[in-house]
């Protein structure tokens, strides 16, 4: 089995969310977008899909990069063509990204997935059948019934607890809001969704990421009092001394990194400094579920939980296949948003979720997205 063939089909979609001038996403007006399917073919005529950004799978990356990396090459050979993708990184002048490199090793998985007619979390090693989700929220907003002040929290927290969510995680209010961010607002916030939810709930905060040391601690000891169960990413996150400090200061978990670079690398040197009591790891952030893997065993190896960052299809298969997260995060979630809207290029989506607030593993081969190939062909603005 050989690579024979790599193609990127941008297609058309509607969306509801628009992003603000800081990059976060909230509810918005429909409006046409667009989104990008690589698929990689193989000599004896078997595919894999995995879907990116339009930007992440331009002409250029595609060319330059994975096919050069990819093509005549035996896609069982996964941890080889990663490599070899990741060096070409350096060289790449910032153009090849662990988000495209994320996209391109996720096709490969569900094309080996695909020809076996194994789900990608069995290839990867079964752990289980079912995860229990987090609700994560949008950040906070200035909409009125949306996620504008505490009491707006505390009844959102409301409605996924009736929803079937065992766990729930605020994003709170970061710029361009007007008053924010605000270290008050954050924890009256929490403890709006603590007064909504119990005491025994458990509940995560993911607050502004660009707060100093010292706002970060009053938080930290702010959400601690209120029982939360962990607390991620107040702060720059490619200061690792400061995260050390911090978590040396608190007695709530530290969960990182998540966006910091490094993929692996930058884990092992989190743990190693102490600077995190959870690890932190998402397929889009590492550049995919081989180093995903990697590290979920790196703090396996330190009797360490890893939680995934986001949802989607590759996330889902490393936690199918790991015994040291405890959710999947769901989201992100806003009481303007209908989470389980089956989007126009699916049939379903990949995480329903039940009312005990678990998400079934995809019984699917390769990475188990039930795609719409008819709205594809229909809807094509590019392909290359
Ligand atoms: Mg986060």
């Amino acid at each position: 089995m050989k690579i024979e063939k790599i193609s990127v089909t941008v297609f058309k979609i509607k969306s509801k969310k628009v992003n603000d001038t800081d990059g976060h996403t909230h509810p918005g007006p429909e409006h046409d977008s667009e989104e990008a399917m690589l698929t990689i073919t193989t000599d004896d005529g078997h595919s894999g899909h995995a879907f990116g950004s339009p930007e992440s799978l331009r002409p250029y990356v595609i060319d330059n990069f994975v096919k050069k990396v990819f093509i005549d090459q035996d896609p069982m050979d996964r941890e080889k063509l990663w490599i070899n993708l990741a060096k070409w990184q350096r060289g790449s002048g910032a153009s090849l990204t662990d988000r495209t490199m994320a996209v391109a090793e996720m096709a490969l998985w569900d094309l080996v997935g695909r020809s076996l007619d194994v789900p990608v979390w069995k290839l990867l090693g079964g752990y289980r059948e079912k995860v229990p989700a987090y609700g994560s929220t949008m950040c906070g907003d200035e909409m009125a019934g949306g996620l504008a002040t505490p009491a707006d929290y505390g009844n959102f927290a409301e409605w996924m607890v009736n929803r079937g969510y065992k766990a729930i995680k605020l994003h709170t209010w970061m710029p361009p809001v007007s008053w924010a961010p605000s270290v008050k607002m954050d924890i009256q916030a929490c403890a709006a969704v603590r007064e909504a939810v119990g005491s025994d709930f458990p509940l995560m905060l993911d607050a502004n990421h660009w707060y100093s040391r010292i706002d970060a601690l009053e938080l930290g000891r702010g959400i601690q009092d209120l029982g939360y169960y962990w607390y991620e990413e107040p702060m720059d996150e490619h200061s690792t001394e400061s995260y050390r400090w911090l978590a040396e200061n608190l007695d709530i978990p530290i969960i990182g990194p998540e966006y910091a670079y490094g993929k692996f690398h930058t884990r092992a040197e989190w743990i190693a400094s102490k600077a995190c009591d959870i690890s932190r790891v998402g397929v889009a952030d590492v550049g995919g579920i081989g180093p995903s893997m990697k590290i979920a065993h790196l703090a396996e190896s330190f009797n360490m939980d890893c939680e995934i960052h986001g949802g989607g299809a590759g996330n889902l298969a490393v936690l199918g296949a790991i015994s040291n997260a405890r959710w999947y995060e769901r989201g992100l979630l806003h009481p303007f948003i209908d989470y389980d809207e089956i989007p126009s290029h699916l049939n379903s989506i990949i995480d329903p979720m039940d009312e005990d607030g678990n998400i079934p593993m995809p019984t699917r081969p390769g990475l188990g997205e039930d795609i719409n190939f008819g709205y594809i062909a229909e809807n094509v603005t590019s392909a290359y």
